[in-house]
């Protein structure tokens, strides 16, 4: 790769020389015109957004931009009255990955499963890493029998997906996928929506893992935090 330009004029205080190190020890391309230019400035704050903005070892987007996502979506769901999906994944006994295969072999999986998930969804939808072997993607505008075939795709294709290891060596992996979808006449908060979807997570691996469970519907128990939430906009005092 070729070395990063310097800025032309003296922007000392900006101290960019880190923020130019950084794209590209992530293999990113420097920001093209002239250095120091207002549009190259404007695409080195990009590509820097960019970069905070996914996991470093899948590229999917990452915690951070997951949380902002949801945020948005509630808001979204509370305008347009849109069904809205949220689903929380995690591969099933993957410490056994780990230990049987090593931490790289782990990664690879990791990795494959991300793709994986890429694939099964459509280009609206916003597929994250949450954490280590957890992923999440937000599906707006989702009725609930699009939802369930949608997560059904993705467990399938994750069961049916070898991951190549090393020489002559697949790992095979599955998913639990539980989800919830956002309460449309209330508005949540991120945390109560991931914990529903949690729960169903829960299930499935109480149930023996590598299902799918969806919260029954789209207007389902509604929780005492989400009611508060609904009466402090409203005024309305009975929450029974
Ligand atoms: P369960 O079916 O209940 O989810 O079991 P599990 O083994 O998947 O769950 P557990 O939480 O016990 O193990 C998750 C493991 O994921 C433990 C941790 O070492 C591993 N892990 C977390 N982050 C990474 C990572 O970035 N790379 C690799 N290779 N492993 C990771
Ligand atoms: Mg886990
Ligand atoms: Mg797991």
């Amino acid at each position: 790769m070729n070395p990063l330009p310097k800025p032309s004029r003296n922007l000392t205080p900006l101290q960019l020389e880190r923020a130019l190190q950084l794209l590209a020890h992530a293999g990113r391309e420097a920001p093209a015109g002239e250095p120091g230019s207002e549009p190259w400035l404007q695409e080195l704050i990009d590509a820097l957004v960019d970069l905070s903005s996914r996991d470093a070892l899948t590229d999917v987007a990452n915690r951070r931009s997951f949380d902002f996502a949801l945020a948005r979506e509630i808001d979204r769901v509370a305008r347009s009255g849109e069904p809205a999906l949220l689903l929380a994944l995690d591969i099933d006994h993957f410490k056994q990955v780990n230990d049987r295969y090593g931490h790289v072999a782990g990664d690879l999986v990791i990795k494959s499963v991300a793709g994986a998930l890429l694939d099964c969804v459509r280009p609206m939808d916003f597929v994250a890493r949450v954490g280590g072997e957890e992923f999440a993607i937000i599906l707006p505008n989702c009725p609930a029998a699009f939802g369930k075939t949608v997560a059904e795709r993705v467990r399938r294709r994750v069961e049916r997906m070898p991951v190549a290891v090393g020489p002559g060596t697949h790992v095979s992996v599955t998913v639990s996928v539980g989800g919830a979808f956002a309460h449309q006449w209330v508005r949540s908060s991120p945390g109560l929506w991931i914990e529903r979807a949690d729960q169903q997570l829960y299930r499935c691996k109480s149930m023996g893992r590598n299902i799918v469970l969806l919260e029954p519907s789209a207007v389902s128990d509604v929780s005492t935090e989400e009611k508060l939430a609904l009466f402090e906009t409203t005024g309305f005092q009975d929450l029974s």
